[in-house]
């Protein structure tokens, strides 16, 4: 596989040999660096290099150019290859058009010239840049292989868990690829022990659980020590800003994760509401740093485990695991969040993960390429999901059940899907049936108005709608209201609850009415639901399980 490609554009030539210099002296290794002296020459450059199917992570231009401003230019370069990364350098008296540029053409960062030293102020950058475009470019750098039917179940949940771990892989359809069949063959495995998963220096897993893959990919599945300070149930934005918290002030931390870390923050394609990153971040991205600040202060994570139970034993709280074992600690945050509701209609059960999905992380927009998706749901989750399809897909239907999306969804979101030629919205309307035999083939759509339906062919269905916590596992002891929200801190006194609060003491702020367990994050009754939120819950309750520990 050759090298993947950085184009470096400055019109003034000291400058240029400058940036193509620093940028060799760190990438070179893995990218080839080339430069141009203009925005025709690099775009010249870029065709070149596409006919010949060579990948570009990241273009990097100069503003004030003659013929075509460094802006125009990354402008015709998003058009061509929208994964490639952009990034302006330019003047102080210029920054008002850079941060335009992030809404007109999707512009990745800004930077002042001069850049010196690299290492301060280039480097930092274009790590980030560099190691975003790598995430989403795995097949490049794979050598994880699944092989397996594109619309089974256990592939489609193979391929997530991949995904969601950011472990990178390569995917080989066994009724597309030569390969796939080529190495079933070598695995002597038949087409019924589907998905078959090639782990460099492992065996060959047929089949395998979560627990089985996260444990071949060298994924913790078990916790170290026999006793923590905290134990976090949960690894969204919440679980994992307590655990960067209470790692980073020296408590004994883990985090329990059934699936994968993020949350459905790492869901998101792009979180353009977080304080820090004008240009928002993909939800991957944002877990990505998040884990690793984490495992930096030493919190441990295990993963692959659902805690099915919840048990007080004296000053020790104890979570059970799925399967077997137990995690005993001197204080316990629940930071489990929601999950996605099923859609209620004929057909749509029996078809999960085979055409129709529960949300969607940005990953799983590359698989549509070229193809029509449909997704139901009006709020931003669905609106960002819409805009992430469109880069990909051919068309997008979003199908809403009220009459207005301005209600629901944000104006920004909103005025990218009305701006977008390959978006279609249908107001009004909502599925009332999903066909098919192996996978999704049609849907029946009706008008909530008229009560007029209609088939229409589809394949890929994707599903945003109201979400709920799955609590049950809390057992009796933590106070929960109708809908499973775990209820905290004063709530605990209204009338509704007397009684349920067994301390002389009045319940912290994030306390349940187990004392020294907590509830952060979207899982917590009346939570604000967004990912900023979260993260404060989650550090909040950090400094109220020290101040809970002092009086045990
Ligand atoms: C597609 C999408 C886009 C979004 N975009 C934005 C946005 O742009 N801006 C914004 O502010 N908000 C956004 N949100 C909302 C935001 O992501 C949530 O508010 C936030 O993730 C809540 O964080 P949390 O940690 O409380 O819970 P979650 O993110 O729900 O994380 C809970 C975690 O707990 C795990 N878990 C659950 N039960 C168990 C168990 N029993 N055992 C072990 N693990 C368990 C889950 O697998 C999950 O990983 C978006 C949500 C979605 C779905």
């Amino acid at each position: 596989m050759p090298k993947p490609t950085i184009v470096a554009v400055d019109d003034d030539p000291g400058v240029s040999r400058a940036i193509v210099r620093d940028l060799r002296a760190r990438y070179g290794a893995d990218y080839r660096v080339m430069r141009a002296t203009s925005g025709p020459e690099a775009l010249a450059m870029l065709a070149e290099l596409a006919l010949r199917d060579r990948a570009v992570a990241l273009v990097v231009s100069d503003q004030r150019m003659p013929q075509m401003t460094g802006i125009e230019m990354l402008d015709a370069v998003r058009r061509q290859s929208p994964d490639t990364k952009l990034l302006l350098l330019t003047a102080y008296a210029d920054t008002d058009v850079a941060i335009k540029a992030i809404n007109d053409i999707g512009l990745d960062y800004y930077m002042f010239k001069p850049w010196d030293p690299p290492e301060d102020r280039l480097y930092p950058v274009v790590d980030d840049l560099l190691s975003d475009w790598r995430e989403d470019h795995p097949d490049l750098s794979s050598e994880v292989r699944v092989v397996g039917h594109l619309w089974s179940e256990r592939s489609y949940e193979t391929k997530m868990f991949l995904t969601r771990n950011h472990v990178p892989y390569h995917w080989l359809d066994v009724e597309r690829d030569e390969e796939a069949r080529r190495l079933l063959e070598l695995a002597g495995v038949g087409v019924d022990d589907l998905p078959l998963v090639l782990v460099p220096d492992g065996e060959a897993l047929h089949t395998p659980t979560t627990v089985e893959l996260a444990h071949a990919l060298g994924l913790r599945t078990q916790a170290q020590q026999p006793l923590y300070d905290l134990a976090i149930v949960g690894s969204g934005p919440s679980g994992l800003a307590a655990a960067v918290y209470a790692a980073s002030e020296g408590l004994r931390t883990v985090v329990v994760e059934r699936d994968a870390p993020g949350g459905q923050a790492g869901q998101s394609a792009s979180i353009e509401n977080y304080l820090g990153f004008p240009k928002g971040l993909s939800g991957a991205d944002l877990t990505h740093r998040a884990v690793a600040q984490a495992a930096r202060f030493g919190a441990e994570t295990v993963l692959a485990r659902d805690v099915v139970g919840l048990e007080t034993r004296g000053p020790v709280r104890a979570v059970a695991l799925d399967g077997s074992g137990e995690i005993e600690a001197r204080s316990v945050l629940i930071a489990t969040g929601v999950s996605y509701r099923r859609l209620q209609a004929r057909g749509m059960e029996a078809l999960g993960a085979r055409g129709v999905y529960y949300g969607a992380s940005a990953a799983e927009a590359v698989q549509c390429e070229g193809e029509e998706v449909y997704v139901v749901g009006a709020a931003n989750s669905a609106g960002q999901a819409v805009l992430n399809f469109a880069r990909h897909a051919k068309r997008v239907v979003l199908l809403v059940r009220g009459s207005r999306l301005d209600d629901t969804m944000s104006e920004y979101l909103v005025h990218r899907i009305r701006a977008a030629d390959n978006i279609e919205v249908r107001l009004r309307t909502e599925v009332v049936a999903a066909h098919g035999e192996q996978h999704l083939e049609a849907l029946t759509l009706a008008d909530r108005e008229t009560g007029t339906e209609q088939e229409v062919p589809a394949s890929w269905l994707f599903v945003f709608i109201g979400a709920s916590p799955r609590t049950d596992w809390l057992g009796e002891d933590v106070v929960r209201d109708t809908r499973g929200f775990v209820v905290t801190g004063p709530d605990l006194q209204l009338p509704e609850h007397t009684g349920r609060w067994p301390l002389g003491r009045s319940p912290y702020p994030l306390e349940t009415s187990v004392p020294g367990v907590f509830a952060a994050g979207d899982v917590r009754l009346d939570s604000m639901k967004r990912v900023a939120s979260a993260v404060g819950e989650g550090a909040m309750s950090v400094y109220l399980v020290h101040r809970y520990l002092a009086t045990v």
